[in-house]
């Protein structure tokens, strides 16, 4: 065992109980854990966690925790390079609609079992997102995000604020069932597939390289970009 002081920082608190909050506490760490292993066990997933100091020093989630050391872990700010592709746990369909209609690659099926998630999420460099604690600590899980809100609407203003999404939205560029890309296509190549009353409307319609969904910019279209404004703040 080793005695070690922690503190954590931001919105690491809402993991915490409320005795941990804003102070700095002493917890007796398994011999020869790391400092993933201790933080998690305090209940901070390790995608959470940003810089980490011990003793002043910067720090790595792979430190063995010693006896006496004083532990600062601060949230994670995130600076993405590329666009951020995403994977919704089953829990969180409406996030995951959200997220595809601003044009984000975003899996996501009400079906995927934690195994397909840490395969997926290792595979393919998907940053995770879910309200799981336990599935968010896993090794295989390099880039997570814990998501707080309970409704889509708060849980999308959560990710577009941790990961920037309002400057790097397309909205309405990628299918809201199935997350393939749209193309713009001739309205005479899919005449015939319109409802009357849409035919004599629209001129300008995209459709989806995966289900041949079809869609145009309609009253259901323009609900969904207030919706996406607002939430955004833009
Ligand atoms: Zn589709």
């Amino acid at each position: 065992m080793a005695d070690a002081s922690f503190r954590f920082h931001g919105v690491l608190h809402d993991f915490l109980p409320r005795q941990h909050r804003g102070v700095a506490f002493t917890h007796a760490c398994a011999r020869a854990a790391s400092l993933k292993n201790a933080i998690e066990a305090l209940g901070v997933p390790h995608t959470e966690v940003g810089r980490l100091t011990v003793n002043g020093a910067r720090a790595t989630l792979q430190r063995i925790v010693r006896e006496g050391d004083a532990v600062e872990v601060f949230a994670k700010g995130e600076e993405l390079g590329s666009d951020p592709i995403f994977l919704a746990d089953a829990h969180l369909g409406g996030l995951a609609r959200f997220l595809r209609m601003l044009g984000f690659d975003t899996l996501h099926d009400h079906a995927f079992a934690d195994r397909d998630i840490r395969r997926l999420a290792h595979e393919e460099r998907r940053i995770v997102l879910s309200r799981d604690r336990e599935l968010l600590k896993c090794r295989e899980i390099a880039r997570g995000c814990y998501v707080h809100a309970l409704k889509a609407e708060a849980q999308l203003r959560e990710v577009a604020e941790r990961y920037g999404l309002a400057a790097r939205a397309r909205p309405f560029t990628r299918c809201l069932r199935c997350n393939f890309e749209l193309r713009p296509v001739a309205k005479a190549e899919i005449e015939d597939a319109l409802p009357p009353k849409v035919r004599e409307t629209q001129e300008r319609f995209v459709r989806c390289e995966g289900c041949g969904r079809i869609y145009w910019p309609g009253s259901h279209y323009a609900r969904m970009r207030a919706a996406l404004g607002d939430l955004l703040g833009a």
